[in-house]
């Protein structure tokens, strides 16, 4: 898939385009990701900061704690609500975009599920992708699955 991908929130105000191939790319079952969706995962790649443009609006940001301990820095659309990205603070020159926000999410190559203990019993399917009990240090997965 060509680079940009392009995303936005759900009434329009911000917007944004991923100018590299992700990173990674994985589904979270982390507590944070499933209160973030209030759903069962999340569908996540993570790129370096310097590609990703916010080509309109100023997403508003909140600081959180993620199960890891680490603060996370949740950006989201000030107006609609809709989570964008987030700012792991362990790795500030990292942006952990929220793909379910990408125009198409389809090709979103998944390589990983993260955070297995915590997954929803139905929602971790039997579908030969690596599994990690918590969060992995993901230097060692980019480029390696
Ligand atoms: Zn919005
Ligand atoms: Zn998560």
């Amino acid at each position: 898939m060509p680079a940009p991908y392009t995303g936005g929130c759900g009434c329009g105000a911000i917007r944004y385009s991923m100018t590299t191939e992700p990173l990674i790319s994985y589904l979270c079952h982390c507590t944070e990701c499933q209160r973030r969706t209030s759903s069962a995962f999340g569908l996540n790649t993570q790129i370096p900061a310097e590609n990703l443009v916010i080509e309109k609006g100023t997403p508003a940001e909140r600081k959180r704690r993620a199960d890891s301990g680490n603060e996370l820095g949740l950006n989201f659309c000030g107006d609609c609500g809709t989570p964008l990205f987030s700012i792991p603070g362990a790795r500030p020159q990292i942006r952990v975009i929220y793909c379910g926000t990408l125009d198409d999410p389809s090709w979103v190559p998944v390589k990983l599920h993260i955070w297995s203990d915590s997954a929803l019993p139905w929602a971790i399917p039997d579908d030969g992708i690596e599994r990690v009990s918590g969060q992995p240090n993901m230097a060692d997965y980019i480029g390696k699955v």
